[in-house]
């Protein structure tokens, strides 16, 4: 049944509150002072900068981290939890750096839509049209914020314009920003008729609101300047003349944007923004899986694992298992299946990240995303139900596409790399391959970055300082197929086997040509640049 106002289905209350999404930028577009305001706003911090602040002290806990803060790049991930008017927003955090997309991938996996942030003076950059892609596959549905409205910005209709055609979306303005620079006192409110004023004075204030009986209100000279008033009147009367209606379908779809334009470090236009993601952003969507989808409205519970994050506290050397809701209402201390392992697990400490600190979750619901801390059961791609084998589909792998050799600077330390590399290759965070001859390991990523990630982590958390060194090999393929081929195979390729971190078998090689032998020579065999995350 679909709700006739939202045009989505009709859902228990608790869940159709629910907005689970990301967002994607491209670096220094404001992301983080965003979340701060959205934190702000939805009265879990008492303070903007928490956020920042909660970071810095992070960042001294390890130091890779450290490298995030020098290169201006944001490597860590996390999910935070708020309610704004009868909304639960859960926001999850996506890594900004484009060595991190599979991460990000994933991420987006977990998510229902996105919010898409850009600099209002630099419009469309790329990382955000990467990321956007990414959303594209998915059509996630995405709402916009042009960003930095109270700086030298460019023509909206410019930026509407380069949003239509890099992204081949519609973008329809919810907004409409008026003056430039210096001279921007805030936006109309082109769905509602009402005027948001910015206060310059007060970076933390809630813009005045003034409502406006359309555009010949005599009452909107009174709070605009006449130099700025008949551009204002001008530009509305083209937009709506010349740009897409809101078609809350089409968004839904993800088809169209709406984009609010406002300044997100003098907390202005956010609170829009956040009505928006509440009045046109999806609520819990379907999730696909195997051998049937799940729906968020299932009385039973079931979810995925869709980021592992190892040494969150180092002294606790814990996992936490972040896991997206898929349906029904958990309640702490339910027992779950483990569908890969068919195991039974109580989840007795779940946690919620609400903004200012984890903390136990005593029930979640469909769209909510909850930590579960583990000693590294869970794997990313894992499925909990209440007992049935269904297993959620979609979770992506990547090839690895840069291999290299690593080794422990002290060779007495190699036990302990191990243990370092299982861990990493657990939380998803590389491929781990040790050859079955010869001694090292060898780290497969699918940017460069990672491997300078991998080493700084590496010593931070584990006091081992490491060298990546170029490997022979190019290329990773896992063998599959009937296991006595495969012992034959393994026995034929001695030089060119390794075992990945579930002990399953892999070739490495140099050339393409190797790969077309094997395809030849035994037919029986498959080989796979990924492997299925499961
Ligand atoms: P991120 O890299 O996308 O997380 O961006 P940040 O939130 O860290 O912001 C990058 C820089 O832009 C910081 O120096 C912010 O203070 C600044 N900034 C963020 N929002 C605004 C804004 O609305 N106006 C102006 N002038 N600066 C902003």
């Amino acid at each position: 049944m679909l709700d006739t106002a939202t045009n989505q289905p009709v859902l228990p209350p608790e869940i159709a509150r629910r907005r689970t999404f990301a967002i994607i930028s491209h670096p220094d577009a404001g992301k983080t002072t965003l979340t701060e305001k959205f934190l702000l706003y939805g009265g879990a911090i008492q303070m903007a900068g928490q956020v920042r602040a909660k970071g810095e002290a992070r960042r001294t806990r390890s130091d890779f981290m450290q490298m995030e803060k020098d290169r201006g790049i944001s490597v860590s991930a996390s999910a935070m939890s708020f309610d704004y008017d009868q909304f639960r927003f859960n926001l999850v955090d996506t890594p900004g750096h484009s060595d991190f997309s599979e991460d990000t991938y994933r991420t987006l996996t977990a998510v229902d839509a996105a919010v898409m942030v850009i600099d209002g003076a630099k419009g469309v950059e790329s990382q955000t049209q990467k990321l956007f892609e990414v959303c594209r596959l998915r059509d996630l549905p995405i709402l916009t914020f042009c960003n930095k409205m109270d700086r030298e910005s460019r023509d909206t209709f410019e930026i509407i314009d380069e949003i239509q055609e890099m992204l081949a979306i519609d973008v329809t303005p919810a907004a409409w920003p008026i003056g430039v620079g210096r001279d921007f006192i805030g936006c109309y409110d082109m769905l509602r008729d009402r005027l948001e004023l910015m206060d310059r004075a007060d970076r933390n204030k809630v813009a005045e609101s003034i409502e406006i009986n359309g555009l010949d209100d005599p009452k909107l000279a009174e709070h605009v300047p006449e130099h700025l008033l008949d551009k204002l009147l001008e530009e509305v009367e083209m937009a709506r003349e010349l740009l897409p209606k809101l078609d809350p379908q089409a968004v839904l779809e993800g088809h169209m944007t709406p984009i609010w334009f406002g300044s997100a470090i003098n907390s202005f236009g956010v609170k829009e923004l956040m009505e928006g993601i509440g009045a046109y952003g999806p609520q819990p969507q379907v999730q696909s899986a195997e051998p049937r989808q799940i729906a968020p409205e299932e009385k039973k519970v079931a979810g995925f694992v869709f980021k592992v994050q190892a040494n969150m506290d180092p002294k606790h050397r814990d996992r936490v298992a972040f896991v997206r809701m898929a349906s029904g209402h958990f309640k702490r201390g339910m027992k779950l299946t483990h569908v890969r392992s068919k195991k039974p697990m109580a989840i007795s400490n779940p946690v919620l990240f609400l903004a200012s600190d984890r903390e136990l979750a005593e029930e979640a619901w469909a769209g909510d995303i909850i930590g579960i801390p583990n000693h590294g059961q869970l794997r990313i791609g894992d499925t909990l139900t209440e007992g049935e084998a269904i297993r959620v589909t979609g979770i992506p792998s990547f090839a690895p596409e840069l291999l290299q050799t690593v080794r422990a600077g002290d060779p007495m330390k190699a036990k302990h790399l191990e243990k370092a590399l299982m861990q990493f290759a657990e939380e998803g965070a590389a491929k781990v391959f040790k050859p079955s001859i010869g001694s090292g390991f060898i780290v497969g990523v699918v940017g460069q970055l990672q491997f300078e990630v991998l080493a700084s982590r590496i010593e931070m958390e584990y006091g081992l300082p490491v060298r990546f060194e170029a490997s022979q090999f190019t290329s990773a393929r896992w063998v599959s197929g009937d296991k006595a081929e495969i012992d034959k195979f393994v026995n034929a390729n001695k030089q060119h086997i390794a075992n990945d971190h579930d002990g399953d078998i892999v070739y490495l090689t140099r050339l393409q040509w190797d790969i077309d032998r094997v395809v030849r020579d035994y037919p029986d065999l498959k080989l796979t640049a990924t492997k299925e995350m499961m």
